[in-house]
């Protein structure tokens, strides 16, 4: 790894130009695995940067909605051309900037890139539908429209190929964007928007804003002339934004999960056990698909737990440069306090923490937000770990006794974003995917990965199931339908 010596400042976007907000204000975005890392000094805005963005974009609108589609994906292609050739950098910043290993980084970037071109090619073709209708004289067809301004928010656990399924449908389809990264990772954000700017996006098309939600949230929101926001993050804030929004801006909310894995009697112990170990505790458990409960049929509890602690604990910790690394720092010490805080819930509440689940604080540990993965056995389904998310490297263990008991308690949480079970009974395996309430189901795979030609998207307070993100359905939340009648 290369640590820089001097500290870069970086600017925001808008209309066209790199520019200081006039708050006159920065933040550092930091190394979670060695706080002494600043990874790059960013600006601190305020509601005047916002309101210039939006009225940058609502300038460039009316041209860029008129622009031809191909001349907007070949923007595309080559911002995605400009992020593969810079693979190796930017997934280095990702880690010194994320925490996440270095290769799940470069895939994270070359995924981004993979959108950028994906949507190039359905955006082009995204077109309405005709009706037959009994007038001979009449052609009945619906046109799609871009909405205009578009606010795009995003988390940082996934800090560019988020942001990327949100900004390429958006664009390809004619609309426009103010884009508001997570604090913690601002500069693999940034890069986006330079490989968007290098390939030749005219100005006010994107603008680029970072910065505290509590001060630019609420603009990025509300602003009349915002005509939808889609969002990435917290359940809580995405029920703030939800509600804060007007009623002509439309929202599209993706939030947490509180992910289950089933393993039935019949299942594939060491596949129940690997894939419970790749869905739980990779990116450090910050997967907003990430296995946190697993409800285990009692015949096969006992080898299963046995199996996910051996594979557990052959685990290696550590950061994110280091070969062999599995498991990250915490990309922040919110999120540090916060998985240590359910850990303890946990034991509190009379659940058995059979492996794992402490601060690491010795030598290269103490630089950063490290935890080992814990495992809880005797959880029961009222426990908090058993119900909130967590959104770190935490597993729960819930033993049943019947299918219909694991489904019970499969759907008795406020979420419903992913989950799989473990079975090579066909039946229970269809049954599984028409009784479970989440978005995403799988069978026989973990609960985490999504297909960028796939819908994506949660049930229940896992997101506001209006609109799905990714493939192309993810297109249509972009875009306003006219229903157009022509008589001749
Ligand atoms: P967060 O909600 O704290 O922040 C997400 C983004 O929203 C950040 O840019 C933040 O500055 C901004 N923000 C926060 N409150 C806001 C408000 N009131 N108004 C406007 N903007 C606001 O989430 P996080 O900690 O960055 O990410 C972790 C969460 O994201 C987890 O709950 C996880 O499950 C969820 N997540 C969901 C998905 C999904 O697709 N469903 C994917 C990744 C992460």
């Amino acid at each position: 790894m290369l640590l820089t010596t001097k500290v870069e400042t970086f600017h925001n976007f808008i209309g066209g130009k790199w520019i200081e907000s006039g708050s006159s204000k920065t933040f550092q975005s930091v190394n979670p695995a060695n706080q002494e890392d600043i990874v790059g000094v960013f600006q601190a805005s305020n509601e005047q940067d916002v309101q210039q963005a939006i009225e940058a974009a609502c300038q460039a609108f009316p041209k860029w909605a008129e622009t031809a589609p191909s001349k907007r994906a070949a923007i595309l292609n080559k911002a995605a051309a400009i992020l593969e050739e810079n693979v190796e950098k930017l997934a280095e910043e990702l880690t010194r900037e994320e925490g996440k290993h270095v290769t799940d980084a470069k895939n994270e970037v070359l995924r981004s890139a993979q959108t950028l071109r994906y949507y190039a090619v359905e955006g082009q073709s995204f077109t309405g539908e005709t009706f037959p209708n009994d007038d001979p004289n009449m052609k009945v067809s619906t046109e799609r429209e871009p909405l205009g301004v578009v606010s795009v928010i995003t988390p940082w656990n996934f800090p560019i190929s988020i942001p990327a399924r949100k900004i390429a449908p958006a664009l390809i389809t004619g609309n426009t964007v103010v884009f508001k990264p997570s604090s913690d990772t601002p500069l693999i954000a940034y890069r986006l928007v330079e490989a968007l700017h290098n390939a030749g996006i005219p100005e006010g098309v994107i603008n680029f804003v970072t910065g505290r939600a509590s001060e630019v949230g609420d603009l990025l929101v509300t602003h009349p002339a915002i005509r939808a926001v889609t969002f990435t993050g917290s359940t809580a804030a995405g029920e703030d934004i939800h509600k804060k929004s007007s009623f002509t801006t439309r929202t599209q909310m993706e939030l947490g999960g509180k992910n289950p894995i089933i393993v039935m009697d019949d299942a594939d112990i060491e596949l129940a056990a690997t894939l419970t170990v790749n869905g739980g505790f990779s990116l450090t458990g910050q997967a907003c698909t990430g296995t946190s409960r697993v409800i285990v049929l009692k015949e096969v509890k006992e080898a299963y737990v046995q199996k996910l602690i051996e594979k557990t604990s052959a685990l290696k910790i550590g950061n994110g440069f280091e070969d062999g690394v599995k498991i990250g720092p915490l990309a922040n010490e919110k999120q540090l306090k916060n998985v240590l805080k359910y850990i303890e819930y946990g034991k509190e509440d009379g659940a058995t923490l059979v492996y794992g689940g402490k601060q690491l604080t010795e030598g290269q540990y103490g630089q950063g937000f490290y935890v080992q993965p814990a495992i809880f056995t005797n959880v029961t389904p009222d426990m908090r770990i058993a119900k909130e998310e967590i959104f770190g490297p935490v597993v729960a263990v819930i033993e049943v006794g019947t299918y219909e008991e694991a489904m019970a308690i499969a759907n008795d949480v406020e979420y419903g974003l992913s989950a799989s079970i473990i079975t090579n009974n066909l039946k229970v395996a269809h049954q599984f995917t028409k009784e479970i309430q989440a978005g995403t189901v799988k069978v026989n795979r973990t609960t985490t990965g999504n297909l960028i030609n796939a819908p994506f998207g949660g049930l229940k307070k896992s997101s506001t199931s209006t609109f799905r993100e990714s493939g192309r359905v993810g297109l249509e939340f972009f875009t306003q339908v006219k229903t157009v009648y022509v008589g001749y």
